[in-house]
């Protein structure tokens, strides 16, 4: 458990080098790398040239306390974070992130080597993914950290994916798996309830790096972007899944004017999500459903096109879009029918 008080070991406060020094300071280690950032950070505005390619744009802020606590989310991780939650909402479109706007509010509470931790952490995100930090704005702020980001990517028209694509027969799939990131999340929360009745405690995380993982530092699926290419496939509806499972099919179905029908069997879950799951007494496909932030995609295809990928390792075949008439159900294990709905899933009433 850190603050980013009592982390450093130095500690330079932000009015000794001003607004203008911090971000001069912060721009240092940036270095353009793509072509259509023909104007990055320095100077009134961005330029990108994005020729030939549609402009895909999406945005995101994170306030602290509300979607983010630095009790457990190490500054750094948390840029790395911010910057991969945008990017894969590129992805999700089908399109490739190039840039990216970092605007923060700071306190006086943190220092510029706090500012400096949060921004490596953006710059390994920039780097492992090919995108240039092109801006941004630098603000302070009463007491907490904001952070709001834009990624800006290219497109090609023809291949760009929607929410509303997906047509009655086509499949249902994920990426990778699912609900990790949610009990990552508990075990932080309790690890945290811990500390805060004894500091003396440190936290007991045992086998759950990969599940604490996947909530402090999650990645896009580029790979899956990468393998659609490969395979000449486009799928006809896709997104991310940060609110959960049942909350995506939910608008992709909306948006799509269709029904679903998911098969509990075909919901990837990890082992070490499901034992996790049951020790903190929570159903384990409740976690899958409804978790949210595993940052993987949701995506249909057309059933001609299944073959291009059934053998993709972390691609799972989950169900089929049905008739709106049919609604969104959820087929267990046990042979039960459930209506899945955006805030989870019920017992069917009737
Ligand atoms: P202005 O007063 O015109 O808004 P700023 O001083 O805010 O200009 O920004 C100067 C330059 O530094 C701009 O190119 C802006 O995009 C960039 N910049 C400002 N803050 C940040 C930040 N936190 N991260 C990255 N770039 C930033
Ligand atoms: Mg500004």
């Amino acid at each position: 458990m850190s603050t980013p008080d009592n982390k450093e070991t130095m500690r330079t406060e932000i009015h000794t080098i001003g607004e203008f020094g911090l971000i001069d300071k912060l721009m240092l280690p940036f270095s353009i790398k793509n072509s259509s950032t023909l104007k990055g950070a320095g100077d009134d505005a961005a330029i990108i040239d994005n020729t030939g390619f549609k402009t895909v744009i999406s945005t995101d802020m994170l306030i602290e306390g509300i979607h983010f606590d630095l009790m457990y989310h190490p500054l750094k991780h948390l840029g790395y974070k911010a910057v991969v939650v945008n990017l894969s909402d590129i992805y999700a479109m089908n399109a490739r992130p190039k840039q990216i706007f970092v605007s923060i509010g700071i306190s006086n509470r943190f220092s510029v080597e706090a500012v400096e931790e949060l921004y490596l952490g953006i710059q390994k995100a920039c780097d492992i993914y090919g995108v240039d930090l092109a801006g941004g704005d630098t603000t302070s702020s009463p007491r907490g950290l904001v952070l709001s980001i834009t990624a800006v990517g290219q497109g090609i028209l023809e291949k760009l994916v929607y929410r509303n694509g997906a047509k009655v027969g086509d499949l249902i799939c994920v990426s990778g798996d699912l609900g990790a990131a949610y009990l990552g999340l508990q075990l932080l929360e309790r690890e945290k309830r811990l500390f805060l009745d004894n500091p003396e405690i440190q936290p007991e995380f045992g086998e759950n790096n990969y599940l604490i993982g996947r909530q402090l530092k999650p990645e896009a699926r580029v790979d899956i972007i990468d393998l659609f290419e490969k395979h000449n496939l486009t799928p006809t509806a896709m997104m991310d899944i940060s609110d959960g499972l049942a909350s995506e099919i939910f608008h992709l179905c909306k948006q799509s004017k269709t029904g679903a029908f998911i098969e509990e069997s075909g919901v990837p879950l990890l082992i070490e999500t499901e034992l996790q799951a049951i020790q903190f007494g929570l159903d384990p496909i409740t976690c899958a459903l409804s978790g949210g932030e595993d940052y993987e995609l949701l995506f249909t295809v057309k059933p001609e096109d299944i073959d291009k990928i059934k053998f993709s390792p972390d691609i799972y075949i989950i169900g089929e879009i049905v008739p709106p008439e049919d609604g969104i159900t959820l087929h267990t294990k046990g042979g039960n029918r459930h209506a899945i709905t955006a805030q989870g899933w019920t017992h069917f009433s009737s």
